[in-house]
């Protein structure tokens, strides 16, 4: 980020949590931005308001145009096609891709050949195409920083990733970390969503407290830093202060630690290389902490977490239907039509039955995507 001169960026997934929060980063640090479009979803009264406020050029969502029409004079795009137009958009300097679902993938793959760098908090873009996605970030020397807070602090961690023996993946442990398989076999969609360090969207939240979600984040570990699933251990951490680790080969460790807010790594992320103090609320304390703990993963309370690992490992598209199966079951579980336990067994299934594409295309990707889902969904239906 060069010195005095604004760092032109886009936001896709303005009006969601990790979009909202970036926001109140940018408006902390407004000599440091400029803002050339925010794409949002459904949520049109909110985008408005954004508009409004940070005055983007452009603005674009899932919703008819005329929702958008209000006190300002940024041109107004729509769906898919308004994506491609921002991600596109040769001004921009960073997009940060803060929308969640595989709607994130083909935006993240235009913005990478246009050249632009990517500020990265959608999981499925590398859950689903990390090979092609990080190839092609090589091959047009584009940065991906990621914004997600065990990647960010892996991140920023790593001198050189050839000196690195391991990465440590810490886990918040969810709301079930010590309750006992029985209570969660009966867990309502309340306690699933009560997680008790992290305010997050409801499918991530879901994916929490399954641990599934730290099984996302060993698949996109693994593409981002370009290292062994022998390689990457998780362990769990209830405190969320140390937020991972990396082991160097000559034995020492270093950590990413710090209080529990999205705005830190979402500011470091879209600042990178630079800091700058923002909006970091008060100093962390290591005396007021008083204690860290950390407790070996359950496998078999959280058995999510190996079948990401077997997904990885098998690679192709088996990461794409893991993701896809994964997320129609979520989706049940918080419609009541299934129990939280539910979701791994269908997962189990759909994997066990998938026939992996290797090196796969992206639109082979979407194809098995979709298929998967309505696998699930009808799979779902018959229970
Ligand atoms: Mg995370």
């Amino acid at each position: 980020m060069e010195r005095n001169k604004k760092r032109k960026i886009s936001i896709i997934g303005s009006t969601g949590s990790i979009g909202t929060q970036a926001l109140e980063v940018i408006e902390k640090l407004q000599d440091k931005f400029e803002i050339i479009a925010l794409a949002g979803g459904k949520n049109s009264e909110l985008l408005k308001q954004q508009a409004e406020k940070f005055k983007p050029k452009y603005i674009s969502s899932s919703c008819e145009p005329e929702k958008l029409l209000g006190n300002h004079n940024a041109k107004i795009l729509q769906g898919e096609e308004g994506l491609e137009q921002i991600c596109s958009n040769r001004e921009n300097d960073i997009i940060l891709m803060a929308c969640s679902g595989r709607i994130g993938l083909k935006p993240t793959l235009t913005a990478i050949k246009n050249g632009i760098d990517i500020a990265l908090a959608n999981k499925e873009t590398l859950v689903m195409a990390g090979d092609i996605v990080m190839r092609e970030a090589k091959k047009q020397d584009v940065k991906i920083i990621p914004v997600d807070s065990e990647h960010c602090a892996i991140h920023q961690c790593i001198k050189d990733i050839n000196q690195v023996d391991k990465l440590i993946i810490t886990a918040s442990g969810g709301p079930f970390l010590h309750k006992s398989i029985e209570d969660m076999k009966k867990a309502t969609v309340e306690q699933a969503l009560a997680h008790p360090r992290w305010n997050m969207g409801k499918k991530i939240t879901v994916d929490s407290a399954t641990l599934m979600n730290k099984g996302l984040e060993i698949i996109e570990a693994h593409h981002l830093f370009n290292i062994d699933y022998d390689n990457i251990d998780v362990v769990v951490h209830p405190q969320s202060i140390v937020h991972s680790a990396i082991e160097y080969k000559d034995g020492s460790v270093i950590a990413q630690l710090g209080l529990p807010s999205m705005h830190i790594p979402i500011q470091y992320a879209i600042t990178y290389p630079e800091r700058f103090e923002g909006i970091k609320s008060k100093s962390f304390s290591f005396a007021e902490t008083a204690r860290l703990d950390f407790i070996a993963p359950d496998f078999e309370k959280f058995p999510t977490v190996k079948l990401a690992y077997q997904a990885g490992r098998t690679g192709g598209t088996s990461t794409v239907c893991l993701n896809a199966a994964n997320e129609e079951a979520v989706f049940a579980f918080l419609d009541g039509k299934i129990k939280l336990y539910n979701i791994y067994e269908i997962t189990k299934k759909m994997m066990d039955e998938h026939t992996v594409i290797q090196n796969p295309t992206i639109d082979e990707i979407f194809e098995v995507d979709k298929k998967v889902r309505e696998l699930t969904r009808a799979y779902i239906q018959k229970m």
